[in-house]
């Protein structure tokens, strides 16, 4: 008997689905021309399995969708804000609480609030649209983390930590005064949903009060980041995801969040702080730029159906599937001789399309054509994290970043396991032909987050 394997497993089961359309390799090939080849402008209707992102593409509990029901739309100090108010106090652990449309809307009202002009700000990778609202707000971001999360083959068990030495020297080079804060991202998306660990957090704490420089945290995927502190951080076996989480946040001063990934809603976000006058100046400016304070872009159903799936997001049995899924899904590709980025990260699988397709450079977008290649088999989407995504510095010049990857990015709920298995066995077939497989050219380039927008012809 000790052989037989505790598999995880689903903790719900399935209430209504929504049918897919079925392409042909002739459907796929034009739509995937008429997008310029980029996955990003393909019609979601031609697309079988959508592992683009898992921003706002969860499936709703049916608790969720009660409290969709409850909505108070009203305009000023909904019921629902309250609610919400309450549930990040409690799970979260900060104090003030601005609701935003979506992540980006807190990453704005924060790098305004807090960056001048000359700043300098830290942090475990960059984020695209973290960054950009840094940058647009006069500051300039450094990597401070680990090497090791550079290396897609390098199994450390905590790739999203910071280089306490990058940060000192970082603090010596500038001066405290030029740091407004240090940002810190859990399950760090850029490095294939890489853990931090809270040793690190830790430290990164004592040093940072050392020198009077806050922490802000993009907690869009904390409670994923908690799973892998329990599962391989001394002394959190026994600690539930919910203890976890709040221990995480105790070590921060504040945080933007997507709650479109974690906190499984199709559209919402905030931002929380314990400082009052941070929060004061937040509270003004997002009447600029979002909303009322008590709805930030949101309607009352939405900041409900937040409420709801900020508690559902921590419990123990939910992350467990979730991250399982992601697991089974990397295993499968490694099967296969698939190179994908390890340890596998929490919210999806990175192929490594540098050693997929070793023969295209980096001005060839290698990743851009494998995600195109992804398609054209089975008609999985998935997105170019390379350098069409690390975009341009302020000079003009590319960034090059290190990493050239794909991401299978698997949203929460959504899918089966036999999808997991179609997925898998498409990308292997791709890795079969990998040597016939040409790059491309860009034909267009928007200015700002060209992924999203930019065109391609193949070579
Ligand atoms: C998605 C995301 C954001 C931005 O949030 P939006 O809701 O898309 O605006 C910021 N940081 C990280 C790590 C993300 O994954």
């Amino acid at each position: 008997m000790k052989n037989i394997k505790h598999s995880w497993a689903e903790p719900y089961k399935i209430k209504m689905v929504e049918l897919l359309k079925m392409t042909s390799p002739a459907q796929r090939k034009k739509a995937m021309k008429e997008a310029g080849y980029n996955t990003f402008l393909l019609k979601s209707e031609d697309v079988y399995i959508d592992l683009l992102t898992d921003s706002g593409t969860s499936a709703m509990s049916d608790r969720q969708w009660a409290g969709m029901m409850m909505g108070d739309e009203a305009y000023a100090g909904s019921r629902n804000f309250y609610n919400l108010e309450k549930v990040v106090q409690e799970i979260y652990g900060y104090k003030y609480l601005i609701p935003t449309h979506q992540g980006r809307g807190a990453e704005n009202i924060l790098s305004k609030i807090l960056i001048k002009k000359g700043d300098i700000i830290p942090g475990n990778m960059y984020f695209t649209t973290t960054r950009l609202h840094q940058e647009l707000a006069g500051g300039k971001f450094e990597d401070i983390i680990i090497d090791e999360a550079h290396d897609p083959e390098n199994e450390c068990a905590f790739k999203g930590n910071v280089d306490l030495d990058k940060l000192e020297r970082l603090i010596k080079k500038y001066g405290a005064e030029k740091i407004p804060y240090v940002s810190i991202a859990t399950s760090v998306n850029m490095a294939g949903g890489q853990p931090i660990s809270m040793k690190n957090l830790k430290e990164l704490r004592a040093l940072t009060k050392k020198h009077k420089i806050r922490v802000i945290h993009d907690m869009t995927r904390v409670a994923e980041n908690a799973y892998f502190i329990q599962q391989r951080e001394k002394g959190y076996a026994n600690k539930p995801i919910k203890a976890i989480v709040k221990e995480i946040n105790s070590y921060t001063d504040g945080a933007t969040m997507s709650a479109k990934k974690d906190a499984l809603v199709n559209i919402g976000g905030f931002l929380a702080v314990n400082d009052w006058d941070v929060f004061e100046e937040a509270r003004n400016m997002v009447v600029v730029y979002e909303g009322l304070h008590t709805y930030g872009g949101l309607a009352g159903r939405d900041m409900e159906a937040m409420a709801i799936g900020i508690l559902e997001s921590v419990g123990d049995d939910h992350i467990k599937a979730r991250v399982g899924q992601v697991i089974y899904l990397g295993e499968k590709m490694m099967d296969y001789g698939v190179p994908i980025v390890k340890p596998i990260g929490g919210h999806g699988i990175f192929v490594d399309a540098k050693k997929f397709l070793p023969h295209i450079n980096q001005d060839q977008f290698p990743a851009q054509t494998l995600a195109a290649e992804i398609y054209l088999d089975a008609g999985v989407r998935t997105m170019e994290r390379g350098v069409v995504s690390a975009g341009r510095k302020a000079n003009g010049e590319n960034y090059y970043p290190k990493l050239e990857l794909v991401r299978f990015t698997i949203p929460r709920r959504v899918y089966t396991q036999a999808h997991m298995d179609v997925i898998a066995e498409s990308t292997a077939r791709v890795y079969e032909r990998r040597n016939s497989i040409k790059g491309m050219k860009m034909i267009y380039e928007p200015k700002y987050l060209r992924f999203f927008q930019a065109r391609f012809e193949k070579l």
